[in-house]
Parts: C-alpha cells; structure tokens; sequence
C-alpha cells in the first residue's frame, strides 16, 4: 500500500520503517528540516535500539522515503498516518495545534480517496475535529483512530509485536482497508469506534500509572514497617489477576507520554463536570516521589549548600535518548535551588540539548565516562536504571566518592551486598 506518515519523531519514524519494512510503500514527511536532512543522509535523529540496521535495509530496498514536502507526501498516498506531538500546555489541557495543523496540511493536498488514520494519542473528539478540519478542503477520505502502544527502548519490536491493535472507525471501507494493512499481524484486533479507541490509550496509560503510584505509595510504608517492596512487589505479582508489571517501585514515572497523558484525561474528566479523583491522587503521589530522593539526601548530608552530587542517568527511561520530563530534570532544579553542584552522566543524552530545552539555574557538569563523574562528589543518586549502572565497579565508586554513599532511586543494587561492602546505601521501600 501507498503509505504517508505526518511527523517523523518516535512514533512516525518506527510507524514509517515498520510498514515499509512489511512491503508497503512508505513517505515519511516532518516539519523540522534538520530531521529530514539527517535521515535522507541515513542518520537517525532517535536513539531506538534495531532502528539503525532496519533503515539501511530499508534504504537499499527504496521502500522508504523522507521529505519535508508536503504536496509529495500526500497526493496519491492510500492511507496517511498522523503521528504528531500532542503535548500538554501548561494548564495540563492537550495542545493539540501540531494535529490542527496536520489536518489542514492534509486537506490542501490530498486528491483521491484516501484513509486518514490518527496514531497520535488525542482526547476523545479529536478524530471528529480532525475530520471537520480536512472536510473544509476536500469530502474523499474517511477517519480513523488506530492508537499506539509502543514504548522507547523497544519500539519496534513492539510496533512488530502488538499485544492488541485499536481500529476505531465510522465507515466500513477504511476499517476494512485498516484492517488488510495489519492482516500479517498477529494479535487481537479491536474494532471499535473512533472514541472508544481514543479512551482505551488514556485508559491504559492511566491505569500503569496507577500501578506505579500505588507501588511506590506502598515502598514508602515498607520503608516505616521495616518490610522490602521488592518482595513484597513479588508477591503480589505472583496473582494473576494483579500481574507483576509496572509493580517497581522507584521514584515515580516521567517521559513523553505518562505525565501529559494522566493529566490530559483528568482535564478531559474535568472538562465533562467528571472529577477523577483517583487520577489527582496518582498524580500526586509520582510528584512527590521525585522529591523523596532529595529529602533522603538531605537526611544525609543535613546542609546542602555547596555539596556537589553526582547524578547516574538523565533519561526517563533506560535504552532511550528521551529526556521529556524525567526525574533528572525536577531533581536537578530542586537541587540547584539549594546551592548544589551537580554532576551528570548518561549514556545516550545529547547534552546540549538537555541544556538548551530546560531551563537550569546553574551550569551542570557533564561527562562522557560515569566514574569520572563521581570524583569529588559527596554523593551518587542513581536515576535511571541503565545495564551499565547495575554492573558497575562498586568497589571503583566507593573508592571516588569523598565518602561511599549511594541513594538509589532505581532499586538497581543489592541492599545486603552494599552495605556489606561498606556503602551507606538508601533505597525505594526497603
Ligand atoms: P515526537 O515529538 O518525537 O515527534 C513528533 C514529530 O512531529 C516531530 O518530529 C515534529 O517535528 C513533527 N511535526 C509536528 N507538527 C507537524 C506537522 N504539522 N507536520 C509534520 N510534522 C510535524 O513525538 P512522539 O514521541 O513520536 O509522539 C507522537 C504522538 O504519539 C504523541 O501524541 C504521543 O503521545 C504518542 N505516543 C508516543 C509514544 C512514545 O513512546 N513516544 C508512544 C505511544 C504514543
């Protein structure tokens, strides 16, 4: 099939390489120039493990190709995927004028019947709305909402692997022609309608932060009863009907989607005279887990001011180069409020660019080799939870550090084993 993706980030990019790698003819088309120029050079803007070798296949097979012309991308085009931002202005409301703007683009040039699927995660309504917009310009095309699932680090073995796919839609003929495109997939298919689909990505995105907050809500009252949330967390995973993902406590969830998505539907839930109280509490609970590392500290050192504290990750996650709203970010404000010098290490971060989108108070010293980072600090803070922290030379950080003290906020590290070792060593819940 003829296939156009509008916005080429995370989503667009592994949504794009994945069907054309199935055979499709794939146009990938971005605003941001820069992004297009580096991958017409074969560079890749992301950091997503696999997505290297895939696109040189790819780019040798000429089923795949990137433009930031518009008119090129959609005329002709079958199916045209909409994969992009929707991020949260500051009253936490879905700013949704990237979708706007996408919309209009696609009604200016589209000359045949063609399917318009919605990938980005929208409030309900939105798939109707983009509909109004297109429909200003031209009537041959059909709506469809068909959400995405995949998370950074392993995108696209997810997008390759779904656990489900979402197909919501009005007429007959575009669920059909959706439903052929993923034919070679094999999963449950929900078919459903354009806002069920909508709800059902804010509904899953809601409830693993739930789980998240209820496990860290529950690590901080291991931490009074003197009980371990890693078993504990075991336990509980052992039932079937609790399941034992998104049960690690830690300090709280960040990244591109949970923040903006949880507050997004507590808003829509507002907007409908609904309070979700639930959700505010969930909320709450992931941001004062950000600060219970900086309250641990303090515990330690007492006075801040003048301290230096060696950071170990700046992404949300691990195995990504995504730093949107992680915790290194809060935590780094937070302590730079209080006169302390930071040093940072993270494997995969551009930081120039983790400078340049946050507004830092005081300089940050960056390093290219983790135990570098640790000399002369007063302490380490472990933030994301990346393979090469967990097999680091324990034996090197205690030697670097002024005075061996890790406050771990990752559960990476054996509690026993530390403080055997000699560390004073603080963890989540245990
Ligand atoms: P992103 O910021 O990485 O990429 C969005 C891209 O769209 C950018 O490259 C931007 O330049 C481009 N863009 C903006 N307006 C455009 C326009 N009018 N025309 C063409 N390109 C335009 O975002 P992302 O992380 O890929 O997320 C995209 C959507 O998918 C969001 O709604 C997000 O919530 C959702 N989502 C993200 C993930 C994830 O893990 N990142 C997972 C599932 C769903």
């Amino acid at each position: 099939m003829k296939i156009a993706i509008i916005g080429t980030g995370y989503v667009g990019l592994v949504t794009g390489v994945c069907l054309a790698n199935l055979g499709n003819s794939v146009i990938c088309y971005d605003i941001d120039k820069s992004k297009i120029k580096q991958l017409q050079a074969g560079k890749i803007p992301i950091y997503e493990s696999g997505m290297k070798k895939l696109l040189k296949k790819l780019n040798a097979s000429k089923n795949i190709v990137f433009t930031n012309n518009p008119e090129k991308t959609i005329k002709g085009s079958e199916i045209i995927f909409i994969a992009v931002g929707t991020p949260q202005q500051k009253n936490g409301v879905v700013d949704l004028s990237f979708v706007k703007n996408a919309a209009r683009t696609i009604g200016k040039f589209s000359n045949s019947y063609t399917v318009i699927v919605n990938k980005s995660t929208v409030p309900v309504g939105t798939a109707i709305l983009v509909k109004k917009i297109i429909s200003c310009y031209n009537k041959n095309f059909d709506i469809v909402s068909n959400p995405e699932f995949l998370k950074e680090g392993s995108a696209i073995e997810d997008f390759a692997n779904p656990e489900r796919i979402i197909i919501g839609a009005e007429s007959r003929k575009a669920r059909k022609i959706i439903n052929k495109l993923y034919r070679s997939f094999n999963c449950p298919v929900l078919n459903t309608s354009l806002e069920t689909a909508e709800m059902i990505k804010y509904a899953s995105n809601a409830f693993l932060a739930t789980k998240i907050s209820f496990i860290n809500e529950i690590a901080n009252v291991c931490e009074k009863v003197n009980a371990d949330v890693e078993t504990v967390a075991r336990g509980m995973g052992l039932d079937s009907r609790i399941g034992s993902s998104f049960l690690k406590a830690g300090i709280g969830y960040g990244g591109s989607c949970f923040p903006k998505d949880i507050k997004a539907l507590h808003n829509i839930a507002l907007s409908n005279n609904y309070r979700f109280k639930l959700l505010k509490a969930v909320i709450q609970v992931n941001n004062d887990q950000k600060r219970s590392l900086v309250k641990k500290t303090k515990s330690i050192l007492k006075n801040l001011n003048n301290k230096k504290i060696c950071l170990w990750g700046l992404a949300f996650k691990p195995n990504t180069d995504d730093f949107r709203e992680s915790a290194a970010i809060d935590l780094i404000k937070l302590f730079q409020k209080e006169n302390v010098t930071i040093n940072a290490y993270d494997p995969k971060i551009n930081y120039e660019e983790f400078v340049n989108k946050n507004n830092f108070k005081n300089k940050i010293n960056f390093y290219s080799d983790k135990y570098d980072a640790l000399k002369n600090c007063d302490i380490l803070l472990i933030v994301t939870e990346w393979n090469e922290f967990k097999k680091a030379d324990l034996e090197k950080i205690k030697i670097l550090l002024k005075k061996p003290i890790v406050i771990d906020g990752r559960n990476i590290y054996e509690d026993n084993k530390m403080k055997k070792l000699g560390f004073r060593y603080l963890s989540v819940g245990r």
